[in-house]
């Protein structure tokens, strides 16, 4: 469980969040929606622990900057940051030493077939188009197999098949009891998937829309957010 309490991020004079909560329960996915410039990154690596803040985060009660939080934890960023000089394969390798990952060989086949870079893993990451990187970069980030994987704008670059797999990795994190967070700015990328949808505007939630709730009203989610 991610819980996010009263966070502010401030680069020099930009407020880039601005007291921002939000909770997403094991098995749910939590959507930051909202316009560039809005603060999804800079509250993904808060939570990640890359940026100082003001305010507090857990990772299923740990502080995010524990040991026991970061094993939890999952990233895929929103601009690949690959290794010009090792291969997919050797990508996927370092990651599994890193980790000290078991049993990971059939689970890292996999991955490479669904995303289609099964006939890639000998080409160098500066060799690869940038949808390919970033179908590299979520195999790295799926391939600890995290509690909470943090995705920052995963769709950008990415052809149909990839889409469609990796909307089909969302309902497997979540039939897995996984906690996920997803950054976006295209509303229609992320149909049903969600459960709670944290519209952002100017470093703040401006409004957090449950599934139930949508239910309830005539309002779509983007009535919502054109409402905002
Ligand atoms: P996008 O959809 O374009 O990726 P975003 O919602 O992820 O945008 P952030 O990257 O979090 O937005 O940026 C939030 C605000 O913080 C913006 O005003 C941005 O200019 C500012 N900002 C981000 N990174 C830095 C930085 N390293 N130094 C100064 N200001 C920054």
């Amino acid at each position: 469980m991610l819980v996010v309490s009263h966070v502010t991020k401030k680069y020099r004079k930009v407020i880039a969040n601005n007291d921002i909560n939000l909770t997403i329960d094991n098995g749910q996915i939590g959507i930051l929606l909202g316009p560039n410039g809005a603060g999804k990154s800079t509250i993904i690596k808060c939570i990640m622990g890359f940026l100082k803040y003001d305010g507090q985060i857990t990772v299923d009660g740990c502080s995010n900057k524990t040991v026991e939080a970061k094993r939890y934890m999952g990233y895929v960023p929103e601009i690949p940051s690959l290794y010009p000089n090792l291969t997919v394969d050797e990508h996927l390798e370092f990651i599994a030493r890193a980790y000290k990952l078991k049993d990971y060989k059939e689970y890292k086949e996999q991955l490479l077939e669904r995303f289609e870079l099964q006939d890639k893993r000998k080409k160098f990451g500066d060799e690869l188009s940038k949808g390919m990187q970033q179908k590299l970069s979520i195999c790295c980030g799926l391939l600890p197999r995290p509690q909470l994987i943090l995705f920052d704008e995963p769709m950008i670059g990415l052809d149909p098949h990839a889409i469609k797999e990796l909307k089909k990795v969302f309902e497997e994190l979540k039939e897995k009891g996984c906690c996920v967070l997803v950054s976006t700015h295209m509303i229609d990328s992320i149909e049903e998937l969600w459960d709670t949808t944290y519209i952002m505007k100017d470093g703040q939630i401006a409004a957090t829309v449950d599934r139930k709730d949508i239910g309830e009203t005539d309002k779509s989610l983007e009535d919502i957010f054109f409402e905002i």
